[in-house]
């Protein structure tokens, strides 16, 4: 029988039936150590019981009833986000890219609150924000952009970690009233600014001097990744506007767009929304994953994360090869192209991993991954990668 499916997806020839912690296994009973976690959506492990058994009673008591109404779940949620971000106010979407749309009208709403008739938002080259027709506008990929024009106009690029070409683009340009950037690029192979995260200061200090709004996408670095709950935290500032997803339902949809500042107060009611968006079963979904978060998968992904980075340094320092990141949000970059390593590593070592911009293995694993699952990614990973530069 031909597939039912949309071939949008070169997809991997293996199902998995079944995970727990940092392992899937498929129908066959074999174990495969994840290193990716359903692209650093798994924080928690696979089949968290604690999860499992709020998604389990919630879907039991109340699922959805829409935004029509109060949704107190939406509430616990949005509170417990201000508690760990410091951010004030919140809007539940079902994924990233909406999550980034709604950070793009917010930009837009700003803009033209300043008399701006054609906002425009800073984005950066290597960048990924999402699938939906301005998310691909927004990322600096082509190979995501190319065969969906006309792009959504109101984006100026610049390369990443570059704050005088974002001086010269400011300069250039009267429309800018927004930089959206990764704090780490995910998607474009885990770079990570040559100023680590003192990036973003620079960042906040041009948005506050030109009366910008400075928008973080953590998607994917959010919600303890790089080792606090989000990126910026290992930084003084405070972004407008940041947006989430990923990790946050530990693999139940949901995304969410936080704002203070300057972009406290730019939706009314009417502007923006979602019939699903925050939904009392993805809510408490995240609730729970936000209360186990802290109790110490954070911490862990800090300390078992500069083990991984400090250990791959080590044991690798004879090779051609160079190691960046922070906390669980490792790439190794490879002098060639290693798309293969995927496929070889999955056969071989029984390991799930991704290669992103052609040549970085990237590596995601579970936030509360033990010492000695660790050692066992940095075997099974080196051998690898010893076999494929040899
Ligand atoms: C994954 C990702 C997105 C898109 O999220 P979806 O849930 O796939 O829509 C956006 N930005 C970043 C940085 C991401 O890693």
């Amino acid at each position: 029988m031909t597939s039912a499916l949309m071939p949008t997806y070169a997809r991997q020839p293996i199902a998995f039936v079944k995970g727990q912690g940092c392992w899937l296994y498929d129908a066959d009973g074999q174990a495969y150590l994840d290193a990716l976690t359903g692209i650093a959506v798994c924080g928690l492990g696979h089949a968290h019981p604690v999860v499992a058994k709020a998604i389990a009673e919630q879907a039991e008591t109340l699922v959805h009833t829409s935004n029509l109404y109060q949704v107190p779940l939406q509430e616990a949620l949005g509170q417990a986000l201000r508690r760990v971000s410091g951010m004030e106010f919140c809007f539940f979407s079902n994924s990233g890219a909406e999550a980034n749309e709604a950070a793009i009208k917010l930009a837009r709403v700003f803009g033209h609150q300043k008399n701006i008739a054609e906002p425009t938002i800073i984005v950066m080259e290597n960048s990924f924000h999402g699938r939906t027709m301005a998310t691909l506008s927004a990322t600096g990929n082509k190979k995501v952009q190319i065969g969906f024009e006309p792009l959504v106009q109101g984006f100026v690029r610049v390369p990443f970690d570059d704050i005088s070409a974002i001086e010269q683009a400011i300069a250039e340009n009267p429309n800018i009233v927004a930089i959206l950037v990764e704090p780490i690029q995910g998607e474009g192979g885990i770079r990570v600014s040559k100023q680590g995260f003192a990036y973003l200061e620079a960042l906040r200090r041009i948005c506050d001097q030109h009366d910008l709004l400075l928008m973080l996408d953590e998607i994917q670095t959010g919600n303890g990744r790089t080792g606090k709950y989000f990126a910026y935290q290992h930084t003084q500032i405070k972004p407008d506007v940041v947006t989430t997803a990923k990790g946050l339902g530990n693999g139940f949809p949901i995304g969410a767009c936080l704002v203070q500042g300057k972009a406290r107060d730019l939706f009314k009611p009417g502007n923006h929304g979602s019939t699903y968006g925050g939904t009392p079963l993805a809510c408490r979904a995240a609730l729970t994953v936000v209360e186990l978060l802290e109790q110490g998968p954070i911490d862990n992904a800090a300390t078992v994360g500069q083990y991984l980075i400090a250990s791959f340094r080590d044991k690798l320092a004879d090779l051609d090869v160079q190691v960046n990141g922070h906390g669980m949000m490792i790439g190794i970059r490879l002098p060639r192209p290693c798309a293969e390593l995927v496929g070889l590593a999955r056969d071989e070592e029984k390991l799930l991993l991704n290669v992103t911009a052609d040549s970085v293995i990237r590596l995601l694993p579970t936030l509360t991954l033990t010492q000695s699952e660790a050692d066992e990614i940095i075997l099974r990973v080196c051998r690898l990668v010893r076999r494929y530069l040899a």
